[in-house]
C-alpha cells in the first residue's frame, strides 16, 4: 500500500538545495541539515500550505524535517490524485450528489487501497457501498475513479484482459452507454435507406460495421447482447419511415421521443468505451507503458512500438555489468507518500513497485557533505553555510532581475531570453548589494578559493537539476514547476535495490510490446492514423499499422531531431514549442571496487570516510569542468553494493559522449586525492552512460530553456488534430523530468483518448439532436468553454491548459439558444486542437461577437456579421445560431449572403475535420426552405450537388434531403400557382391544398402517437425485465451468502451477472425486502433504534408468515433485545448494524422462531 500517513514532508524542500531541481537527490550540507532538524523537531501538526518562496534555498532555510501527522483519509485522497475537496471534474459529474458521491468514492478508494494488488470490480464496490443506496451512483463513481486512474492502476494479479474476456456484466454496461448511439445510428441508416431494398438484417450489419474498425470477439459479443434492443429500434424506425412521414415537425417529434428514451448517453465515459478501437503507443518508457495499460484496461486494442530491444526508456537497469543491478538512468523515486497540506501525490511508480513486492531502500535522507578535492578535506560548516546563503541570494537577485529589469524583453508577451548563467555572472561582476538581493551578494573577488570552488559546486548542482549548462537555463522560468499548485511528489525519496526497471518490466507484461520497432512516420487525417515503423536488427523491413489514434511518447530529444516524420507536418505552434523547450544532458560513471581485506571499502576508511553518507559532494580543481564528478552516490550505504556512482553535469556531461576516453582515470585521480590517506584500488568494473548519443533518448530530460516557459509543457501536451496525442515527462508541467510525471502524462492521454471515443459514440446522436428545435438552455454560450474545452481532462492544472484557457471568461448567459452540452464539448475540443494561440484568440473574439449580436436580434445585421468573420470558430458559431433562429422562421438571407455561405462551404468542403461545419451550413440552407429556383443553375445549387459525393455520410445525406425539399417546395408552389389563373380558383385551390395537408398531418400525428404508445409499452416491458433481473440477482447473491437477508438493488453490471444465468431465478423473499429509501432512513437512525427496528421487522415477517404468534413475538423480542441491549458497541459505535451483525441477529431470531414453533 502506497499511502504513508506519516512522512518527512519536507524532503522535497531539501532537494531545493541539493538538486537545484527538486526532483533530484535529497541532499543538503550536513551541518545545516542538523541545525534545521533541531529547530523543527517539535512540529507535528499538518501545517497549512504556505506560500511557495521563490528561491529554493530560502525555502530550505525556513523548512526542515517536519514529521507530519496526516489524516489517513486525506492522504488517501491526495495520494490518488484527488483532493480533500472535490476536483472540478468531480464537481461537474457529481456536484449535485456531492455528499453521497463522497461516501461512495471514499468506500471504493478505501477498499482499493487495502489491497492494491487486486483488481476491484464493480460488483464488489456495490457490495462495499451497501448503505449508500444507489447502485447507479456507485457504478458511475466506479467508472469515474477507474478512468481517472484512482483505482485499478499499476499492475494487478487478476487484471482482466478485456480484449479476451468480456464478462456479460461489463458487456451489458457498455451496451447501455451505447444504446443512445445505436438509436441515433439506426435512425440515420434508415432515414437514408432505400426501403424497397433494405432489410432489418442489412441495417443490423451496417450498424455493426460502423462500430469500431475490426471484427473482434468482444464486438460480436457486444452486439449479441444488444440484439433485442437493436431489433426493437429498427422496427420502430422502419415503422415510422414506411408510413411515409416526411414532415419536418413530425419527424422532429418522432426523433425527440425516440432519442429521449435512450439512456443518459454516458455522462462519464464508461469503462468499456474503448472497445474495438486500436491505439498505437510509440515508446515503452514509463509514459507509454502507463498509457497502454490504461487504454487496454478500458477496452482498447493497443500496439506498443518500442525502438529499443528493451522496455523502460530512460529507466534502464544494467543487470549484466556489475555484481548487482545498477540504474543507469532514473534511479530515485522522488516521493513515496502523499503530502496533504501541499496537495502533493506520491510518485505513481510506488504503486507498481508495491504491487510487485519490490524492495525499496530506506529513505535517502538529506545529508550531503561537500569535500574539497584540492585540499583533500571536508568543507567546514561555516563555509558551507556562507556559500549556500550567497547562492540563495544570487538566485533571488537573478529572479528579481528577470521579473523587473528584463521586463522590456518580455514586452511582446513571451518569456525573456536571458539565461541563468550570464545573469549570475553579471550580478557577481557588479558586486555590492542589491536592493532585492539582501545581504551577502558580493563580488566573486570576496570569496576565498575554497569558497569559490563550493560556489561552483552549487552551479554544478543547478546544472544537474536542469540537466543543462547554466547559460542554457531560463533565468525567469527555470523553477516554473514550483509555481504550479500540487507540483512535485510528497514524502521521502528512495531507490530500488533490484533496479527501477522492475517496475517498467512489470508494466510491460501482457502488453505484447513490439521491441526493436522504431517508428519513422506518422500520417494522420480522415479519422485515422497510419504509423510506419522500421524493424531493427534481424531481417529489418518496414511495416505500417492503421489505427484510430496514436500516442507519441518519444522523448523531447527525439522530437527535436525530427526522428519521426509527421504527415502533414506538425503545426507551427507545436513544432516551435518542441524547438523552444530545453532538453539537456546528464551522465553517470559507475565504478565497482573490491572491498579491502577488512571487508571495508576504501571510502569507508581514513580521515575523509563517507561510510555514513549515502551521497557526498566533490569540488573541482578545474574551474571549467566543475560538473565532472561533482556528486557521488555511496551505494554501499544505500543498498550494500560495493559501488560508487559519480555524476557528470553541465559541460562535463558531454565528456562520455565522445567515447569517454580517460574518464575512469580522471575519476580515480579525484578519488585518490580525496581519500589520500588510504589505499585506493583500481575499479574492477566501470561503465559510463552516454544519454545524448543514445538514438532513442538524445539527451537526459527536459528543462525550461532561456526563451521558453512552463507553458511550453502544456502546449506539448496538446494533441494534434485529435488523432495524434503526446505524452512523456516533457508534457507534464507539474512533475517534469521524473518517472512519475511521465506515467501521469501517459494516463492523461489515455483518459483523453477514452473520452474522445466516448464522444465519438455519442456524436451521431448529437448531430441528429441538433436538427431538433433547440431547447431552452441552462447557462452559458460556450464562449468561455472554448479554452476550458476538454474540462473532463483539464483537471485543475493537470490537463495541459494554456493560461488563456485557464483565464477564460466564465460562460455568460447571453444567447437565447445554444447547442447541447456534449456537442459543445466535442466541437470545442476540435478547435482547441488545431489552432495556434493567435487563431484561438481570434476565434474566441469572433464567437463572443456572434453571441452578442444574436442576443439582440432586433439589431442583427446578419449579412454584415457574416462578412466580418474570418475564423472557422466564428463562422461555425454564426451558422449554429442562425440555424436556431431559422427554426423559428426568423432568418432571411439575401442573395449576397447566400453567395457568402456558398463560399464558406466551398472553403471548408474538403478541409480535414470541418465536415461538421459543412453539415451545419447545409442544415441552415434546409431550414430556409429554399425553392428549387434558388438552387437550380446557381453556384450554390452546384455546390450542394457537389456535396452529394462528399466523404462524410451525414453531409451527403443532408445535401440530398436539401435538394429533395427544394423540389417539393417548388411543386407545392407550382400547385398553388396552377390553380390561380382565374383568380377565384386560386383561393379554392389553396384551400383544397391546405385541407389535404391538414388531413395528412392529422394522420401522421396519429401514427406518431401510436408509435409513442408502442415505445412506452416497450419501455415498460424493459422495466419488468429489469425487475426480474433484480430478483434474480438477489437470489444469486443470497445463494452466495453476500446479502444476508436483505435486498440490495443490483447495479447494472451485477444485474447482468444475475441475468447472465449464474444465479438462476428464485422467488423474491418478501421478508427481506426493503427499499433504498428505507435503508437510507435506517442509516440515519441512532444505532439503538436501528437495532430495535431491525429485530421488529424480522419478527413481523415471521408473524406474517404465521411462523409465530403475537405472544411469541413479544417473548422473542424481549430475549433478543435483552442480549443486545448491553452491547458496548451499541453505545459507542455509529455503525453497529453491519451486515455481519444483521446476519447474526437474523440467525438468532430464526433460532428462537424455530424453537417457539416446536
Ligand atoms: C541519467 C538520468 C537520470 C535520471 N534520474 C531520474 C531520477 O532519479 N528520478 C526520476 O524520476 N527521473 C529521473 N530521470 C528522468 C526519467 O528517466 C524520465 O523522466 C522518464 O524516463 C521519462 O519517461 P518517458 O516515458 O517520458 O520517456 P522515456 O523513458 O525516454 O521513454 C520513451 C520511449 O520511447 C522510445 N522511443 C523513442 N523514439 C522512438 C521511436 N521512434 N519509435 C519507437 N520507440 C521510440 C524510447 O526507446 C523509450 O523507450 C533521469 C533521466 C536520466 C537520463
Amino acid at each position: 500500500m502506497a499511502v504513508l500517513v506519516e512522512s518527512d514532508s519536507d524532503s522535497e524542500d531539501v532537494l531545493a538545495v541539493a538538486s537545484g531541481k527538486r526532483q533530484r537527490a535529497a541532499t543538503v550540507p550536513t551541518d545545516m541539515a542538523a541545525e534545521e532538524e533541531d529547530e523543527e523537531e517539535d512540529e507535528e501538526e499538518d501545517t497549512p500550505e504556505e506560500p511557495k518562496p521563490k528561491s529554493r534555498l530560502r525555502k530550505t532555510s525556513t523548512g526542515g524535517a517536519v514529521v507530519v501527522k496526516q489524516d489517513p483519509h486525506h492522504a488517501l485522497l491526495v495520494g490518488s490524485g484527488l483532493g480533500t475537496s472535490l476536483t472540478p471534474t468531480e464537481r461537474r459529474h457529481f456536484g449535485r450528489q456531492e455528499k453521497k458521491y463522497r461516501q461512495v468514492r471514499d468506500k471504493i478508494l478505501t477498499y482499493w487501497s487495502q489491497n492494491e494488488q487486486k483488481w476491484v470490480d464493480l460488483e464488489r464496490c456495490v457490495l462495499e457501498c451497501e448503505n449508500e443506496e444507489d447502485p447507479e451512483l456507485v457504478a458511475k463513481a466506479y467508472d469515474f475513479l477507474s478512468i481517472e486512474g484512482c483505482i485499478n492502476v499499476g499492475v494487478m494479479e487478476d487484471e482482466p484482459d478485456f480484449n479476451a474476456q468480456w464478462d456479460a456484466a461489463r458487456l451489458l454496461k457498455t451496451a447501455k452507454t451505447l444504446q443512445r448511439w445505436v438509436k441515433a445510428k439506426v435512425w440515420s441508416l434508415i432515414e437514408s435507406a432505400d426501403l424497397e431494398e433494405t432489410t432489418a438484417k442489412g441495417i443490423r450489419q451496417q450498424l455493426e460495421a460502423s462500430y469500431g474498425p475490426n471484427q473482434t470477439q468482444a464486438r460480436s459479443e457486444l452486439f449479441a447482447a444488444l440484439k433485442p434492443f437493436v431489433k426493437a429500434q429498427i422496427e420502430s424506425c422502419l415503422a415510422f419511415r414506411s408510413k411515409g412521414a416526411t414532415d419536418e415537425g413530425e419527424r422532429n417529434e418522432f426523433l425527440r421521443g425516440y432519442l429521449e428514451t435512450g439512456g443518459d448517453g454516458g455522462a462519464v465515459a464508461d469503462t468499456g468505451v474503448g472497445l474495438g478501437k486500436l491505439v498505437v503507443v510509440v515508446g515503452a518508457g514509463p509514459a507509454g507503458l502507463a498509457c497502454a495499460r490504461h487504454l487496454r484496461r478500458h477496452g482498447c486494442r493497443v500496439e506498443v512500438l518500442e525502438g529499443r530491444e528493451r522496455v523502460g526508456g530512460r529507466v534502464a537497469t544494467d543487470r549484466d555489468t556489475f555484481s548487482v543491478p545498477v540504474d543507469l538512468g532514473a534511479s530515485i523515486i522522488t516521493g513515496v507518500s502523499a503530502n496533504v497540506s501541499r496537495d502533493m501525490r506520491y510518485d505513481p511508480s510506488v504503486t507498481v513497485l508495491g504491487q510487485i513486492g519490490a524492495e525499496l531502500t530506506e529513505e535517502l535522507g538529506r545529508e550531503c557533505p561537500i569535500f574539497d578535492v584540492v585540499e583533500g578535506c571536508r568543507i567546514s560548516g561555516e563555509t558551507d553555510e556562507k556559500v549556500a546563503s550567497l547562492w540563495d541570494n544570487l538566485l533571488n537577485v537573478a529572479s528579481y532581475k528577470a521579473l523587473n529589469e528584463y521586463k522590456s524583453a518580455r514586452e511582446g508577451g513571451g518569456p525573456g531570453k536571458e539565461n541563468l548563467g550570464e545573469t549570475i555572472q553579471e550580478i557577481l561582476r557588479g558586486g555590492g548589494q542589491n536592493e532585492e538581493g539582501g545581504e551577502g551578494v558580493r563580488s566573486e573577488k570576496d570569496l576565498s578559493d575554497p569558497e569559490l570552488r563550493v560556489l561552483r559546486w552549487f552551479y554544478a548542482h543547478q546544472e544537474y537539476g536542469c540537466s543543462a549548462r547554466m547559460t542554457e537555463i531560463s533565468v525567469e522560468h527555470w523553477n516554473d514547476d514550483e509555481n504550479v499548485h500540487g507540483s512535485g511528489f510528497g514524502g521521502g525519496h528512495v531507490m530500488v535495490p533490484g533496479g527501477y526497471s522492475e517496475a517498467m518490466e512489470a508494466m510491460a507484461r501482457g502488453l505484447g510490446v513490439r521491441t526493436g520497432e522504431a517508428v519513422t512516420k506518422i500520417a494522420y487525417g480522415e479519422g485515422r492514423v497510419e504509423v510506419t515503423c522500421e524493424r531493427r536488427g534481424g531481417e529489418g523491413g518496414e511495416s505500417t499499422i492503421v489505427a484510430d489514434s496514436v500516442v507519441v511518447t518519444a522523448p523531447l530529444g527525439c522530437l527535436k531531431r525530427r526522428k519521426i516524420e509527421f504527415s502533414p507536418p506538425l503545426p507551427d505552434w507545436k513544432q516551435s514549442c518542441i524547438d523552444r523547450l530545453g532538453y539537456g544532458n546528464l551522465n553517470k560513471l559507475v565504478l565497482e571496487f573490491e572491498p579491502g581485506e577488512d571487508g571495508r571499502m576504501f571510502w569507508e576508511k581514513g580521515s575523509n570516510s563517507v561510510a555514513e553518507h549515502r551521497m557526498f559532494g566533490l569540488t573541482s580543481e578545474d574551474p571549467e569542468s566543475y560538473g565532472r564528478f561533482f556528486m557521488a552516490w555511496n551505494m554501499r550505504r544505500v543498498c550494500g553494493a560495493p559501488i560508487l556512482v559519480l555524476l557528470l553535469a553541465g559541460e562535463a556531461a558531454y565528456e562520455p559522449e565522445s567515447g569517454g576516453h580517460g574518464l575512469d582515470a580522471k575519476a580515480m585521480k579525484v578519488l585518490r586525492k580525496l581519500f589520500h590517506d588510504v589505499e585506493v584500488p583500481d575499479p574492477t568494473k566501470a561503465k559510463a552512460t552516454a544519454w545524448l548519443s543514445d538514438e532513442f533518448s538524445n539527451g537526459s530530460y527536459s528543462y525550461v530553456a532561456a526563451g521558453a516557459s512552463g507553458e511550453d509543457y502544456n502546449t506539448l501536451a496538446l494533441p494534434v488534430s485529435s488523432l495524434v496525442h503526446f505524452a512523456g515527462e516533457h508534457t507534464w508541467r507539474k512533475n517534469p523530468d521524473t518517472v512519475g510525471g511521465a506515467m501521469l502524462s501517459g494516463m492523461r492521454e489515455a483518459q483523453n483518448i477514452l473520452r474522445m471515443f466516448a464522444r465519438d459514440a455519442a456524436s451521431v446522436a448529437e448531430d441528429l439532436e441538433a436538427t431538433l428545435p433547440a431547447e431552452e438552455e441552462e447557462e452559458g454560450n460556450g464562449v468561455g468553454d472554448l479554452f476550458q474545452s476538454d474540462s473532463d481532462v483539464s483537471e485543475g492544472e493537470e490537463r495541459a491548459a494554456t493560461p488563456k484557457r485557464k483565464a477564460a471568461p466564465k460562460p455568460k448567459r447571453t444567447s437565447p439558444k445554444k447547442k447541447p452540452k456534449k456537442e459543445r464539448e466535442k466541437k470545442i475540443v476540435g478547435s482547441v486542437q488545431y489552432l495556434s494561440p493567435q487563431d484561438h484568440a481570434l476565434g474566441k473574439e469572433e464567437i463572443s461577437r456572434v453571441y452578442k449580436s444574436f442576443a439582440s436580434q432586433e439589431n442583427l445585421d446578419l449579412g454584415g456579421l457574416m462578412g466580418s468573420l474570418k475564423s472557422l470558430e466564428g463562422r461555425r458559431a454564426l451558422v449554429k445560431q442562425a440555424c436556431a433562429l431559422a427554426q423559428q422562421g426568423k432568418v432571411v438571407l439575401t442573395a449576397s449572403d447566400l453567395d457568402l455561405l456558398n463560399a464558406w462551404v466551398l472553403e471548408y468542403r474538403d478541409a480535414p475535420l470541418c465536415a461538421d461545419f459543412v453539415l451545419s451550413c447545409v442544415r441552415l440552407l434546409r431550414l430556409l426552405r429554399l425553392p428549387s429556383k434558388d438552387l437550380e443553375g446557381t453556384d450554390l445549387g452546384d455546390t450542394v450537388e457537389g456535396l452529394l459525393t462528399h466523404r462524410d455520410q451525414k453531409v451527403k445525406k443532408l445535401a440530398g434531403l436539401l435538394l429533395q425539399d427544394a423540389r417539393r417546395q417548388t411543386e407545392r408552389e407550382a400547385k398553388v400557382e396552377g390553380e390561380r389563373p382565374d383568380g377565384a380558383g386560386a383561393g379554392a385551390g389553396a384551400a383544397e391544398a391546405k385541407r389535404e395537408e391538414d388531413e395528412a398531418a392529422a394522420k401522421r400525428l396519429e401514427e406518431a402517437r401510436r408509435l409513442e404508445e408502442e415505445i412506452r409499452a416497450r419501455k415498460e416491458a424493459a422495466q419488468r425485465k429489469h425487475a426480474e433481473a433484480s430478483r434474480a440477482f438477489q437470489a444469486a447473491a443470497e445463494k452466495m451468502g453476500v446479502l444476508p437477508g436483505e435486498e440490495r438493488p443490483p447495479p447494472a453490471a451485477a444485474r447482468a451477472v444475475a441475468k447472465g444465468g449464474s444465479g438462476g431465478k428464485r422467488k423474491r423473499d418478501k421478508s427481506s425486502s426493503s427499499s433504498s429509501a428505507k435503508r437510507s432512513a435506517e442509516s440515519n437512525k441512532r444505532p439503538k433504534e436501528a437495532v430495535i427496528d431491525f429485530i421488529k421487522s424480522e419478527l413481523k415477517a415471521a408473524l406474517q408468515k404465521g411462523g409465530i404468534d403475537k405472544d411469541a413475538y413479544k417473548r422473542i423480542f424481549k430475549s433478543v433485545w435483552g442480549q443486545l441491549e448491553g452491547h458496548k458497541a451499541l453505545k459507542e459505535s455509529q455503525t453497529f448494524l453491519t451486515s455481519e451483525r444483521r446476519d447474526k441477529i437474523s440467525k438468532l431470531i430464526a433460532g428462537y422462531v424455530q424453537r417457539s414453533k416446536k
